[in-house]
């Protein structure tokens, strides 16, 4: 391993030498440091994107120098609140090379971050309800496989071999006829990842430091040299803007305005069951989606939120809307007690795809805009703006997410494929 620090940290040696001391010494995980003045990078936002971009700094491009500055704790934002769902069945080749590249760096994830993220690829499948709808499913996989990614038209059997449960009856309201199967596709610990990227950056030399809101930008000649934080100003070579549902807010403080407005987005636990559900399955018709986690809950989510908002919580007329579409799916999760919900705040652009790339401030960049699906693209997103930041150039990937396609009317519209409903 790169990180020479974790690798000595949880070497077996000391592994054994921390039993044997009754386990009385054991480091935290990562550092708790108070910020330097000046750094060659900075990222606000200690979510998945911006730990991600920390570690790629330092792995892919030898910086070290490197702080995040989380207003909370980290993963405490949509990283830590998602239904971490992760598949690359979108529509247009920039996307499927964006999301797809992400879920190869995810399928290896564990092993390079030494940390189980619990990645299981226990596959997705979106299910069509009409001849139309197979039509559009048909159209996808045909994208996926030309785009070079797996997917596979189901029919109604090989559906409902994957979810027996399903609600097949003549009576359904939304009849199966079929659907997109991506059996790459599977769910993470969400904590896990952020965690993982934590300790890993930590392990190069990386500050992390959280409860530190940044507040303003430091502007020289028109270029972003720093930050404005509550644990005062930190210089910088260069910042990333790595906050999902605050991104707006934040750079309104660097004195421009991004497309993006912020939803609730809500999820919803039930009592843990035995297991009876080993795939992900979504609904065209209802755009509720669920799976089984590790421990036996039924995890289930849906759209966003109608009106725009900071509010962490959720309107209770989404959740109704969401759980009349489990019960449409699977009548007999009818039984089932709901034990918890909540909500993050997401950061909806209008053609339903991120936005990477430089900001209109000169050494400031731009990580945000991935909605509802951002989680799945933690890694991909993390190499890119750490590719930014490094050199000043686009990644190839990134390019066709630069802030000017909505100058150009370039957009990647992907409010199908991100789920999205506006
Ligand atoms: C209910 C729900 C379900 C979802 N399901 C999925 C899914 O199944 N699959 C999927 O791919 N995606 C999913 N998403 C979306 C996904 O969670 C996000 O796109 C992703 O986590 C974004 O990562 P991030 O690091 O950019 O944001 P976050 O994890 O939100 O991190 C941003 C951080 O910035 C910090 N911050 C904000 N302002 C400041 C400031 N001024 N100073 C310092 N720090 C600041 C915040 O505290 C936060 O920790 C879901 C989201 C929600 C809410």
């Amino acid at each position: 391993m790169a990180h020479s620090r974790t690798a000595n940290r949880y070497s077996a040696l000391s592994l054994v030498r921390e039993g044997l001391r009754g386990h009385s010494g054991w480091q935290q995980a990562w550092r708790s440091p108070e910020p330097k003045a000046a750094y060659d990078a900075v990222i606000i936002g200690g979510g998945g994107q911006g730990l991600a971009t920390a570690y790629y700094l330092a792995k892919n491009h030898g910086m070290t120098k490197v702080a995040v500055v989380e207003k909370g704790w980290i993963g405490g934002g949509n990283t830590g609140r998602n239904t971490s769902t992760i598949r690359s069945n979108y529509f247009y080749p920039e996307s499927v090379a964006l999301y797809d590249y992400s879920l190869k760096l995810y399928e290896t994830l564990g092993k390079e971050l030494n940390y189980n993220i619990m990645f299981s690829q226990r596959g997705v499948v979106t299910v069509a309800h009409s001849d139309a709808e197979m039509e559009i499913a048909a159209r996808i996989v045909n994208a996926m496989q030309i785009n070079d990614t797996d997917a596979e038209l189901f029919s109604r059997d090989q559906v409902l071999e994957k979810a027996p449960l399903l609600n097949s009856g003549d009576q359904a309201r939304y009849p199966i006829f079929g659907g997109v199967w991506q059996g790459r596709a599977g769910v993470a610990r969400h904590d896990a990842v952020a965690w993982g990227y934590a300790r890993a950056a930590d392990g190069f030399g990386v500050d992390i430091i959280q409860d530190c809101a940044v507040t303003g930008f430091l502007i020289e000649n028109g270029r972003c040299v720093g930050v404005e934080t509550s644990k005062g100003e930190i210089r910088a070579g260069a910042v990333g803007i790595a906050t999902a549902g605050n991104s707006g807010v934040v750079a309104g403080m660097a004195g421009f305005n991004l497309p993006i407005k912020s939803y609730s987005l809500q999820a919803m636990v039930s009592e843990p069951v035995k297991p009876c559900l080993d795939t992900v399955v979504l609904y065209l018709g209802t755009g509720t989606y669920l799976f089984q986690s590790d421990k036996g809950e039924i995890v289930v989510g849906g759209g966003i939120d109608r009106i725009p908002s900071y509010a962490q919580r959720g309107n209770p007329p989404v959740q109704a809307t969401v759980l009349s579409g489990m019960l449409e799916m699977f009548p007999s999760f009818g039984q089932l007690k709901m034990l918890r919900q909540w909500a993050g705040v997401v950061d909806v652009v209008p053609d339903s795809s991120p936005i990477i790339g430089p900001s209109p401030v000169p050494g400031l960049y731009l990580n945000c805009g991935w909605g509802t699906g951002g989680f799945k693209a933690i890694p991909a997103g993390g190499v890119l703006l750490a590719h930014l930041m490094a050199t000043g150039e686009h990644h190839d990937i990134s390019r066709p997410f630069d802030l000017d396609r909505f100058r150009t009317g370039r957009l990647i519209d992907e409010a199908a494929g991100s789920g999205i409903a506006h």
